[in-house]
């Protein structure tokens, strides 16, 4: 009989989660630098570059690799020969270490929580609750799985139940392009197949927690019906030419996991969730012998990489940007903005359109003409630090209020993550503005180009706040121009046709 104590299990669950918010598995890292070494589209090569470059400082720095430092999702497997030492339920332990990995004052991770998502949907402040699932087995100890999902790849999870006679791969691939980019890619697609519904969606996301492992698969060859399944689908994705942030190129999965699970013979429920480019899960034991320990990957495991591989950006100055110059960026072109922008999210957007709309008056300090916003909710600063990590949040949740932030507000262009919808890339078009893109999954990279910040109005909303960054330095790449061409659309067709022609 193993004893666990209170107080082990919630130590281990807030170091787990301390850790792989800056380290990502070594894995994931092998796998990502084999990808930066094939591609061959500049512009996917140079966001590989950025991803790798930021995993390594986050791993030295210790600080988070992406600014949404996700949804804890908890997988416990409680050994029958178990006594706890604690009054409380394992969930209720979960969310302990969950408060406390997520307000260290060290290295405090986004709270991104809301606890009523009908209504109020307001912040719970430390991030719990964890969405906790408990099974009990055989044993002695207690297994734990934890991963920190995204909100940008978790909101690409799909599901369909499918006649038994369809086919898994004609879905697979019929459906990842209507994803998008804003599931940061390369990542790793998880697939559930059979079950019910909820047993198919939790299929998916566990595995994804399982190895990267199919260059090994392609090494030594498939020799089950699902290894078959795996190959081509990795094959037959990558062959879509979406590539990296979907800027079009060879690698957008870097595995392909598949679970299956019996399941009613009318029926063939299947479920795909992405793990993105913030790929955060970690495996622990408790025996009772004290709180588990986690050993550091050695720094030797991150490739290296370029500073820069793509083209020579033009250098943009902020304080001087006229319609003229925005007009005048062509899609794929890559800038360095310098000086003063602006930042907003989903609640802040919702305001200002409210406001705009109903002929109120914006905040005092707060106006938009000529100038850039930029899509961000960061993480706390520490140590001196102007911002925590600042990457990209995905675009198209504020394309609702596009068109009134270019016409009422006299926006000029905007930076976020993802492709945006055909309304609005016609809005952009309209009044000759411009849509740019960072790299989703290099925060802390990002975050070093913002040399000051202040909150400019809605200080009550936390991170989703407006705030002013000024910015040095920080590159962007053109995603659609003024004529409403859109790098999201050229992109991928210019690689998979170039894919096709190669094979
Ligand atoms: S890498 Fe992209 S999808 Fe993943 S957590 Fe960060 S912003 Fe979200």
């Amino acid at each position: 009989m193993s004893v666990i104590r209170e107080n082990d299990f919630i130590q281990s669950i807030a170091d787990a989660l301390q850790f792989i918010s800056y380290y990502h598995p070594v894995d994931y890292i092998t796998q990502l630098g084999r990808a930066y070494e094939l591609e061959q589209s500049p512009a996917a090569k140079d966001a590989i570059a950025q991803i790798l470059h930021n995993s390594r400082m986050c791993a030295e720095g210790h600080r988070p690799i992406c600014q949404d430092t996700g949804i804890v999702n908890a997988f416990l497997k409680v050994g029958l020969e178990v006594r706890w030492d604690s009054k409380r339920a394992p969930a209720e332990l979960v969310d302990e270490g969950v408060r406390r990995a997520y307000t260290d004052p060290d290295n405090p991770l986004r709270s991104s929580i809301v606890d009523d998502p009908l209504f109020a949907r307001r912040n719970t402040g430390d991030n719990t609750p964890a969405v906790t699932y408990v099974e009990i087995v055989a044993g002695d100890g207690v297994e734990v799985t934890l991963a920190a999902k995204g909100g940008g790849s978790e909101n690409k999870s799909t599901f369909k139940v499918l006649n038994p006679s369809d086919s898994l791969v004609d879905w697979v691939l019929e459906t990842v392009p209507t994803l998008g980019a804003g599931w940061c890619p390369p990542g790793i697609l998880g697939i559930g197949v059979g079950g019910t519904a909820e047993k198919a969606m939790l299929l998916a996301k566990q595995s994804l927690l399982e190895p990267v492992d199919i260059q090994e698969l392609l090494a030594r060859g498939a020799s089950t019906k699902l290894d078959e399944l795996r190959l081509e689908l990795y094959e037959k994705i990558n062959a879509l030419g979406i590539g990296a942030q979907g800027l079009g190129g060879l690698t957008t999965v870097l595995d392909v996991k598949i679970r299956t699970y019996p399941t009613h013979a009318a029926s063939k429920p299947v479920a795909m969730i992405p793990n993105c480019a913030a790929t955060r899960h970690v495996h622990f034991r408790l025996d009772g012998s004290g709180p588990a320990s986690f050993d550091p990957p050695s720094l030797a495991s991150w490739p290296k990489v370029a500073a820069r591989t793509g083209q020579r950006s033009r250098p943009v100055d902020l304080g001087r940007l006229t319609r003229a110059d925005v007009k005048s960026w062509r899609a794929g072109e890559t800038l360095l903005l310098s000086g003063a922008l602006l930042t907003g999210r989903d609640t802040a957007h919702r305001k200002i359109a409210e406001m705009l709309t109903s002929g109120q008056a914006l905040p005092l300090g707060l106006d938009f003409i000529d100038r850039v916003i930029y899509y961000v909710g960061p993480v706390d600063a520490v140590r001196g630090e102007a911002v925590g990590p600042a990457g990209p949040t995905t675009a198209s949740r504020m394309d609702k209020f596009t068109a009134t932030m270019l016409e009422k507000a006299g926006l000029l262009a905007m930076i976020g993550k993802g492709e945006r919808g055909p309304e609005v890339i016609e809005a952009i078009r309209r009044y000759g503005a411009a849509y740019l893109i960072a790299v989703g999954g290099a925060a802390y990279l990002i975050s070093k180009a913002i040399r000051r910040a202040r909150v400019v109005a809605f200080p009550e909303l936390g991170m989703e706040a407006v705030c002013e960054f000024e910015v040095q330095d920080m590159p962007v790449t053109v995603a659609v121009d003024s004529t409403g061409a859109s790098v999201h659309h050229t992109g991928p067709v210019f690689w998979r046709e170039k894919i096709r022609s190669s094979s």
